[in-house]
């Protein structure tokens, strides 16, 4: 056989095209997809075909079953969304490259009725009129806060920036040396202060700023003082930052607001739970911030939003401003906000709802009863590899709490006949993409991270991969 023979041998667009098995794709893919995939495949064997030596023209074999097959293969990895579930094997809870906070499972079914039909999103049902996407959330942030009005927004940069474009466009803010942080990479106070219109007023060192030093700097252009969560660093030693009640007595002295960016917020005091003291929001709230804004996807374990809460006079400026209609959040945002809010109505409901404060609150006990059963279940897999249970150690994540490590249970894997990072590599891939961590030359799995029903998609993973 000649390749010339070869290449009539291959079928046209058209003739794979009347195939039974590709007319039955057209009720699944877009037929235009269909046909640039025949295309490529069609190409591929003609590249084949020209590659071929001598000796092999013989052996080639045009197989239209494996044509088909493959096509299907590749229509499945080209209409497969890009965005996808992975699954959280590091026990970094709040983990920021991962989409932060999970969800609550219940939330799907709010969530969805308002996403795929019509909604009083903007209108008032009582008076049949015209009505406010924010005033949905009103009644809950004030139930549970006391604050006494709430602007929820894209996120929580968005948030800072529109509270100090708002109240403080073209004046000082005063903020700490030690506060200036940059988080996540792209957002740094000093930045975010800059296009927001407000002027930086740094006062105090890096690691010790007084009331004294806000009070020094008040001119008769300040127009906030501004306290931010350094939420991914700690200075240690020998440190001092002012109390927000200090702030708010200089604040009263002079007639000038307090504002506080806590980041993540939380709704909770964790301490409780064995997790180091985080400031909540109503703490805030209480100790004099007229402002405070905190994310909606760190530890609270809601949607990505910027939430601001606070004094009615600064928010219904905020509302009015015109950067707010830029910011502000759709359907789905509200939706989830308002049914994950609801959970903390009920301190007990939101910790066993909020897949977030359920993994950071879990007692060691659970966490060893995940581990033994995972590490049972992988025990019965049968496989080529050394599998334990160690004490590991999980993250809050998210720039929270960051010197905190919470005590936990890792199963750890040393493949027999696969080197460890051959296998972190293969679970990454696979098509449930488990994203583990490699520590000590092992394969870790931190349990605390995993939702009940992973343990049998990670064992069935372990299963093809080393079985
Ligand atoms: C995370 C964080 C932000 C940014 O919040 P996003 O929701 O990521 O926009 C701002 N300030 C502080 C103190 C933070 O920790």
């Amino acid at each position: 056989m000649d390749k010339k023979t070869l290449f009539s041998k291959l079928p046209s667009v058209d003739k794979v095209l009347s195939n039974g098995c590709i007319i039955e794709l057209e009720k699944q893919y877009p037929r235009s997809l269909i046909v640039e995939v025949i295309r490529e495949q069609i190409d591929m064997a003609r590249k084949k075909i020209l590659a071929l030596a001598e000796g092999e023209m013989e052996s080639f074999d045009i197989n239209e079953e494996i044509l088909i097959n493959e096509i299907k293969d590749q229509l499945k990895l080209k209409y497969a969304l890009k965005l996808k579930r992975v699954i959280n094997a590091t026990g970094v809870v709040v983990h920021t490259n991962l989409g932060r906070s999970p969800m609550a499972e219940e939330i799907k079914e709010d969530l969805w009725l308002i996403a795929s039909r019509y909604s009083n999103l903007e209108y008032d049902i009582e008076s049949g009129k015209r009505g406010s996407r924010y005033s949905h959330l009103e009644d809950i942030v004030r139930k549970i806060t006391g604050a006494e009005d709430v602007l929820v927004v894209n996120n929580n940069a968005a948030a800072v920036m529109l509270v100090l474009g708002t109240m403080a466009q073209g004046k000082e803010v005063i903020t700490s040396r030690g506060e200036l942080v940059e988080i996540g990479g792209s957002f740094r106070i000093p930045s975010v202060m800059e296009q927001s219109g407000a002027k930086l007023v740094e006062v105090g060192t890096t690691n010790k700023t007084y009331a004294s030093d806000y009070e020094a700097a008040i001119t008769e252009n300040t127009g906030a003082l501004l306290k931010v969560h350094t939420s991914n660093f700690r200075v240690v030693g020998f440190t001092n930052t002012p109390e927000l009640e200090e702030l708010r007595e200089i604040g009263d002295k002079y007639d000038i607001p307090v504002i506080e960016d806590l980041g993540s917020g939380v709704f909770i005091d964790l301490s409780k739970y064995g997790l180091s003291y985080e400031p909540t929001v109503m703490d805030s709230l209480r100790k004099g911030a007229d402002i405070v804004t905190f994310s909606g996807d760190k530890i609270l374990g809601g949607p990505q939003a910027g939430i601001i809460v606070g004094k009615k006079k600064y928010i219904e400026k905020m509302k009015k401003n015109q950067m707010t209609r830029a910011l502000r959040v759709d359907k789905f945002i509200i939706c989830a906000l308002e049914a994950t809010m609801r959970y903390y109505i009920e301190e007990e409901i939101a910790i066993k709802k909020i897949p977030t404060l359920r993994m950071l609150t879990y007692t060691i006990d659970e966490i060893e009863e995940k581990a033994q059963r995972l590490h049972g279940m992988i025990g019965r897999l049968g496989i080529a590899a050394e599998v334990n249970i160690e004490v590991g150690h999980s993250q809050v994540g998210g720039g929270s709490l960051p010197l905190e490590r919470i005590e936990s249970r890792v199963i750890s894997i040393v493949p027999e006949s696969m080197s460890v990072s051959r296998l972190e590599e293969s679970l990454r891939l696979c098509e449930d993409h488990i994203i583990g961590r490699i520590y000590d030359e092992k394969y870790i799995i931190d349990v605390r991270t995993l939702f009940d029903e992973e343990y049998e998609i990670i064992c069935n993973q372990l299963k093809n991969i080393l079985g």
